[in-house]
């Protein structure tokens, strides 16, 4: 999911099998290689799986927006709905597993496996916490993201987005009106005209698909298609529908700005969730058997990662000047913008995006109780300088899917910092890709990545 603003375009894509991958077969280790103990372990917790993802399904019955994806049994979905499952017995039944999966001993146990109970601890007691929320417990902003994302947000006080607010002034060009008003008029002239939207959206997806395919193999047939829809308080949305195909849709109320198209082809596409989706279905639940990764509860642990991951593919794909060049050459000419006004554009943008902690200041107090829906989105234009639809719409969103929001930065900080770590630096770009790779095709949680 991804709160951006895009476009009108319809592609549907088959991928060729790919050769000079990266990455390491992950298969399953030779059978007789493996102890008894060890396989006594796997049962035991391929048991615990699948009464999680019956758990989850169980959820998702109250919950319309829990289950974000689900490709397993559908025997599972439909007993679910059936049963229609108390969340007071849900929450009675999760808890015992958690105590089971805490016995297994996995110390011996490859990195995965390792991190395969610590992602099944994770997700169980995220989902306790989301049943007791809709039991009608209240949390604060902070303690719900720790329950549900295992992440929590840092707090930055107002001075610290003026701060930065004065360095967008003085970049910006002046002229009568607020701060917000003088950056939609510099911004006005960045709007994709509606009948460019296509051309535009095309070429970035092919550039990010193509970048994505030099540095990751991607099974054979993977594909997506989009669609266009409106009145959602989200920008697009992945649907990942299993047998690796996503149906990514694209909210296109608001106008769309020369940035969108490079950042929606690679956060929702290209190597973020489509690649994210597709990974995890190839090498967890097709190579592994393992059943949890059928399916993908929106409030996880699984989020900061996923989202914070999509957002960071953007600079996994497109590494230091790449992005800017790319749209300058490539997109602005295809949308009728003078690319020469590109620089300007990118420095504004990258300024802009330091304000982003502003949504978690407005949705902690918005969620707190302490100041309406309108303060909220007041709130938001002056400290992210966004315009009133936009901020509107996004304390629609936090109304909706809550401590969501943290996911995007405390998630993308997540990411990077422990790419960054592991080599993947700006300056060692095919590094970046082995890590991206390493993180998104195992059960990791951020807990894990701090
Ligand atoms: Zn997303």
């Amino acid at each position: 999911m991804m709160r951006l603003t895009p476009i009108r375009i319809t592609i549907t894509i088959a991928l060729a099998l790919l050769c000079g991958a990266l990455l390491p077969c992950r298969g399953a280790a030779a059978p007789e290689k493996k102890t008894a103990l060890k396989n006594e372990t796997a049962a035991a917790m391929n048991a615990i799986a699948e009464s999680y993802v019956k758990l989850a399904l169980a959820v998702g019955v109250h919950d319309p927006l829990y289950v974000d994806a689900y490709f397993g049994p559908e025997a599972w979905q439909a007993k679910a709905k059936e049963e229609r499952k108390s969340l007071a017995a849900i929450e009675r039944e999760a808890a015992p597993l958690i105590a089971r999966l805490e016995k297994l001993d996995v110390s011996k146990d490859e990195e995965i496996v390792r991190l395969r109970r610590q992602f099944l601890v994770k997700q169980i007691e995220s989902l306790i916490a989301r049943s007791r929320m809709l039991q009608g417990v209240k949390l604060s902003f902070d303690d719900e993201s720790n329950a549900l994302f295992d992440v929590i947000a840092p707090r930055h006080d107002d001075e610290y987005f003026r701060a930065k607010l004065g360095r967008i002034d003085s970049i910006l060009p002046q002229g009568t009106g607020t701060l917000v008003e003088r950056y939609e008029r510099f911004r006005k002239d960045f709007i994709i005209p509606k009948e460019k939207l296509d051309p535009v959206f095309a070429a970035a997806i092919a550039e990010a698909r193509r970048r994505t395919r030099e540095h990751m193999a991607l099974p054979d047939g993977e594909s997506f298609s989009v669609e266009y829809v409106t009145g959602k308080s989200w920008g697009a949305y992945n649907w990942y529908k299993g047998h690796y195909h996503s149906l990514i849709q694209v909210n296109t109320e608001l106008p769309v700005y020369i940035d969108s198209p490079i950042g929606l082809a690679c956060h929702e596409g290209y190597p973020g969730h489509h690649v994210q989706n597709v990974l995890s279905e190839e090498r967890l639940v097709n190579e592994r058997g393992w059943v949890e990764f059928t399916v993908s509860p929106l409030f996880s642990p699984l989020s900061p990662i996923n989202e914070g991951g999509a957002n960071f593919a953007v600079e996994v794909a497109f590494p230091g000047d790449e992005r800017i060049a790319f749209e300058r050459d490539v997109l602005y000419p295809l949308a009728g913008i003078d690319p020469s006004k590109a620089g300007a554009y990118s420095a504004v943008q990258k300024l802009l995006r330091e304000l982003n902690y502003a949504e978690n200041e407005a949705g902690r107090r918005y969620l707190n109780g302490e100041i309406s829906a309108d303060s909220a989105a007041a709130y938001l234009t002056t400290y992210a300088l966004m315009p009133i639809a936009r901020a509107k719409r996004l304390v629609a969103f936090m109304g909706e899917y809550r401590s969501y929001i943290v996911n995007y930065n405390v998630g993308y900080d997540l990411v990077k910092h422990w790419i960054e770590r592991m080599g993947g630096t700006p300056d060692h770009p095919e590094k970046r890709w082995e890590e991206y790779a390493r993180l998104v095709s195992a059960p990791w949680v951020p807990s894990e990545l701090k």
